[in-house]
């Protein structure tokens, strides 16, 4: 690897976004909603001979916004930079409001920046950004409400049996809370193809009442041992998290809808959780990510890295207070689909590729223009 310090004083040439609309195998659903596609917004950020790669999962929009805004705000900032480019494209979004697409856009294009600076210094992204650990935890993530028995039993089998992945995680809260004897018994089902070893995980996506969550989560910790519970309650009742996470002896987590320091802090400010999680991809790219782990870290919680696997690793592994990762069924298999360089999940913990510059990925242009919506 060939890298120049001088290099990343050039500037930042151009920005391109597309958006591409990958059909799921077969229908998905949580708690609270149900979907047969799922869109990545791909960024690519070019200067000084190089081009980086990050991206979103989130609306085609977000393409449009990186073209009209975003591009034009870091367009010849220093590719060194990247704390700047985060600023202005903040600035730049004012009128339009941070949290959703503005958020995410953002994230696309910061992701790329710091992937085009570790090319350009000729590094690996996990060592420009640093390391704590070489090895980065990760959980298998479905198990959709939509499934019946023996698709969760080939998932979760290929999680546990073909990756060795010691923790598992399935949807619950079906039909917003109203099947909860169904719940309990694909919990059941879970604990028993896993066996003792296993940490079993639970996200009801804000389907439940407090007082159900409650219920729930007594009976799947007596029944099943279940030692997460994610969003027992929506994410946005901070109070009604604490209520759970006080009553239940079960690990509550929240934070996927995080788009800024702001929202993290009120979380853990409120003692809402005892994992925050945080998605890269949501909250700003990978400087929010750090600085929303040192907000739990005061406080002494871990953090957990939502989906986007492939993003995440190269982030977590510098993190001291990190959980895992989310090796979310639908972004395993469209990152899979779309990019040379993924990192590989047997074991249960992504390792960042030390060979390669950068993310270590490319995107499969031939393979991804079919998908192509924006
Ligand atoms: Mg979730």
């Amino acid at each position: 690897m060939a890298g120049s310090s001088d290099a990343v004083s050039a500037p930042v040439e151009a920005i391109a976004a597309a958006a591409y609309t990958v059909p799921t195998d077969r229908p998905e659903g949580d708690g609270t909603l149900t979907w047969d596609k799922t869109t990545i917004v791909v960024v690519h950020a070019s200067g000084a001979g190089e081009r980086g790669l990050g991206w979103t999962y989130a609306t085609p929009a977000c393409a449009r916004l990186v073209a009209d805004v975003l591009g034009d705000a870091v367009t010849g900032l220093e590719v060194a930079d990247v704390p700047r480019a985060l600023e202005t494209m903040v600035r730049a979004c004012r009128n339009y409001g941070r949290p959703g697409i503005a958020s995410c856009a953002i994230s696309a294009v910061e992701t790329a920046l710091w992937d085009l600076k570790a090319r350009v210094l000729g590094v690996p992204l996990a060592s420009l950004l640093g390391r704590g650990r070489d090895e980065v935890p990760i959980y298998g993530s479905g198990g959709f409400t939509t499934y019946d028995d023996a698709t969760t039993r080939a998932q979760v089998e290929k999680w546990v049996g073909e990756w060795s992945i010691p923790r598992v995680k399935i949807k619950i809260g079906e039909s917003w809370g109203t099947r909860v004897e169904r719940d309990l018994e694909r919990i059941r089902l879970v604990r028993s193809l896993v066996g003792d070893d296993v940490e079993v995980y639970v996200d009801a996506n804000g389907g439940y009442t407090r007082k159900e969550a409650v219920r729930v989560g007594h009976c799947m910790f007596e029944e099943s041992r279940v030692t997460w519970f994610e969003e027992p309650v929506s994410s946005d009742d901070l109070d009604g998290l604490r209520e759970v996470r006080d009553q239940v002896p079960i690990d509550v987590a929240a934070g996927e809808y995080g788009w800024d320091l702001v929202y993290f802090d009120r979380m853990v400010a409120a003692g809402s959780v005892d994992c925050l999680q945080i998605d890269v991809t949501r909250c700003g790219g990978y400087l929010e990510w750090q600085r929303a782990a040192s907000l739990a870290g005061a406080r002494s919680l871990e953090v957990s890295g939502h989906c986007a696997p492939n993003l995440h690793a190269h982030v977590g592994a510098g993190v001291p207070n990190l959980r895992h990762l989310e090796y979310f069924h639908d972004h395993h298999r469209i990152e899979h689909m779309l990019f040379d360089g993924v990192l590989d999940p047997k074991g249960g913990a992504l390792v960042p590729d030390l060979s390669r510059p950068g993310n270590g990925m490319a995107l499969k242009e031939a393979d991804a223009e079919r998908y192509r919506v924006a």
